[in-house]
């Protein structure tokens, strides 16, 4: 039998009491479209109103409850005078003050010679103090002598309300049937789901987390997020396809025509890789590697295996320049006889047409390109691999559709440059294989780093001459004010003059307004070395290979999370040069900044940086996976709570090898609003 009362918790706000279309609408435009939505706002604060004051002990400013006696209305005939009612108590006077309100409503809540309860912010006026507006009133002295909770409000709805509406809620909490079994929740003291909310919900429990509830909360976020995960694992491995088959000279000498030996991460993961081609189910795997640690090499052997096999290989860059590099780089590497071309939008319609009908009739191995490359009208014979470099974050959902359209057949490599904790991988990546390269070429030189105050620029200037009498180039990074795109674009219009203005000729600027072909163009010119200093605010692709690019300077640097400055260093140092990165500051730093600046002084490894960084600052916006609308969780933090994240994996992978019957954890998914994506297995 199938146990239905969740469902009260998905259902619309209009059934609670005391919410009409307005307040409804209200919570809708902040995404809080049912009762479960509401719960998951969960107090940030509380209001202390549990004891009484004496009028005579009054304090101007501070939130106090006291228990008086009204005496006289004042209400007076003239517009804009408030309304005033006289009160005491044994102590002294006292008046409640209201603007805007009726003389019939005061009466109601305000009777003459009846003893309440008032709580708000006190005031002094004439000579007396006074509450204005007050909204906690009651006759009953124990509702209004609590701890109220705080919550981040929305306009149009205040504290009482949303409290009282929670309230309901609460007190009407459904006894969802445990999902969990004994051993699991034995670890968490054996507190079920409901009270568990409940509790996140009392006041003196804001901040709570090592309780019990807290944890077995951010438990289930992370269980249901890996259940699906799984779910999609599992639908993917059942795919039969026709296994690869290739030798490994055609790998050894496409290898032995590099200028430099794979690292020893490189050679794993281009193993783990080949295995999942030989074998008969679809490969799903992600490469995951620091800026320059060498995945572009990797994924082109592994290509090169699949073309070898009779199969074609489409590989996805974010921009035209990188599809551009990608297949300059594979021209230079690859056997004459593979057939390499790139999809360009600058490729004339002509040319673009016979390139179509090349690709469906087999007649192109390996093809370069955007996004565009998955357009309909691109027809592959036999496709048998789709690589993806990837800048832009694919959600589960993108993954899984580019996982469908290559086909049976098709296996599925996707790149990331985006280091982060492993944790975070699990959730953001559950659904794939995962090859990590973690060491970088020992060829490289490390990017010296150092900070520098903005009114030493003088500085900055007289080395960045130097470097170019020495024939380098030069990044040149404008603060990013997130406030206004205008300011954005003044402040490095004015950084360009002011740098043209000392080095004539040399300087070109790319920023938010520059359109995609005319940044095209600089950058070409860029890597041309036509110009030397290239000044910009967007983030330029991460992925480029600007080889005689070895000084990046950062303006204002305090205003990028450690993990983005990081990836802005790694468009330097890519060549033999040593390479520099100067961090520009308004202002003299924190100490909380120099703490982080040392961090990435010291480290030049992606994966602890973003650790460290998250430690520092929460895990909330790191490298934008929050604006890619990416799902991470209300409770669960993948620092804090590492060890319910290693419990969740454990547990899934003992779901897998004994083939669990999953039915008791639907309504967990469900609830968790992860079933969006798996509507067909739940
Ligand atoms: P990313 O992982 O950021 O995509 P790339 O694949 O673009 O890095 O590699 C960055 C640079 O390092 C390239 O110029 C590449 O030729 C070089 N490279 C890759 N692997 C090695 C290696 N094992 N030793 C030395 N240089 C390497
Ligand atoms: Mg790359």
């Amino acid at each position: 039998m199938t146990n239905n009362t969740y469902k009260y918790l998905l259902s619309d706000l209009k059934h609670l009491k005391g919410v009409g279309l307005k307040t409804s609408n209200i919570l809708k435009r902040k995404k809080i479209n049912n009762l479960f939505d509401l719960l998951w706002r969960l107090p940030k604060s509380y209001t202390d109103r549990t004891k009484s004051t004496k009028i005579k002990d009054l304090k101007v400013g501070e939130i106090q409850t006291i228990t008086l006696v009204p005496y006289k209305y004042n209400f007076p005939r003239i517009r804009n005078l408030p309304n005033r009612i006289l009160c005491k108590d044994d102590t002294g006077h006292m008046d409640c003050v209201f603007f805007n309100s009726y003389e019939g409503y005061i009466k109601k809540i305000l009777p003459l010679n009846k003893e309440v309860t008032i709580s708000g912010k006190i005031g002094y006026f004439k000579n007396k103090y006074q509450i204005t507006n007050p909204k906690y009133i009651s006759e009953n002295a124990s509702l209004i002598k609590d701890k109220h909770n705080k919550y981040s409000l929305t306009d149009g709805i205040s504290e009482k309300i949303y409290n009282k509406i929670l309230s309901q809620i609460l007190s009407n909490m459904p006894k969802l049937e445990e999902w969990h079994e004994e051993d699991i929740l034995k670890k968490f003291d054996y507190t079920s789901w409901n009270n568990s909310i409940i509790e996140l919900h009392k006041p003196e429990n804001i901040g709570n987390y090592k309780s019990n509830f807290y944890k077995r909360l951010a438990y289930d976020e992370i269980l249901a997020s890996f259940l699906v995960h799984s779910e999609i694992r599992k639908k993917i491995k059942k795919i039969k396809k026709i296994n690869k088959s290739f030798n490994f000279n055609c790998q050894n000498s496409l290898i032995s025509k590099l200028d430099f030996k794979l690292t020893h991460d490189q050679k794993k993961s281009l193993n783990e890789i080949n295995e999942d081609l030989k074998s008969n189910q679809k490969m799903f795997r992600l490469l995951q590697g620091d800026v320059g640690s060498g995945k572009t090499i990797v994924a082109l052997a592994a290509a090169n295996n699949v073309i070898k096999s009779g199969f074609q290989v489409a590989m996805m860059a974010p921009t035209e320049i990188l599809a551009k590099q990608h297949y300059t780089l594979a021209k230079k590497i690859f056997n004459n006889n593979v057939k390499i071309d790139i999809l360009s939008s600058k490729t004339e319609y002509k040319e673009k047409k016979k390139n179509l009908e090349r690709l469906e009739n087999n007649e192109i191995d390996l093809i370069f390109g955007t996004h565009a490359i998955f357009q309909k009208k691109v027809k592959f014979n036999r496709l048998g691999l789709i690589i993806i470099d990837e800048q832009h974050k694919f959600g589960v959902n993108q993954r899984k559709m580019l996982s469908d359209k290559g086909g049976d057949n098709c296996d599925v490599l996707l790149m990331s440059a985006t280091p982060i904790p492993r944790t975070l991988t699990m959730t953001i990546y559950g659904d794939m294989d995962l090859s990590i390269i973690k060491e970088k070429p020992k060829s490289r030189k490390e990017v010296k780093t150092y900070s520098k105050l903005e009114s030493k620029i003088d500085d900055v200037l007289k080395f960045i001459h130097k470097e170019i009498n020495e024939g380098n180039q030069i990044f040149w990074v404008c603060p990013l004010i997130e406030e206004s795109k205008k300011i954005d674009h003044s402040s490095a219009v004015n950084k360009y003059k002011f740098l043209s203005n000392k080095f004539p000729n040399q300087v070109a600027l790319l920023h938010g307004k520059t359109n995609a072909d005319e940044k095209e163009i600089i950058l070409n010119k860029f890597l041309k070395q036509e110009f030397k200093i290239l000044v910009s605010t967007t983030v330029i692709e991460v992925g480029i290979d600007f080889p005689n690019a070895n000084v990046i300077i950062i303006e204002n640097a305090n205003k990028f999370g450690l993990s983005q400055l990081h990836q802005l260093r790694g468009r330097v140092g890519r060549g033999r040069k040593q390479s520099t990165c100067i961090l520009m500051f308004k202002s003299s730093l924190t100490e909380n900044a120099k703490k982080r600046l040392n961090i990435l002084k010291n480290s030049t490894n992606g994966f602890k940086i973003s650790e460290e960084d998250m430690k520092l600052r929460g895990f909330g916006d790191i490298l934008g996976f929050k604006q890619s609308g990416i799902k991470l969780f209300k409770l669960a933090d993948p620092i804090q709570n590492s060890d319910l994240f290693d419990l969740a994996e454990k547990q899934i992978k003992l779901f897998e090898k004994t083939n669990k019957d999953l039915g008791k954890y639907k309504i967990l998914i469900k609830l968790y609003d992860r079933a969006d994506i798996i509507n067909d297995i739940v």
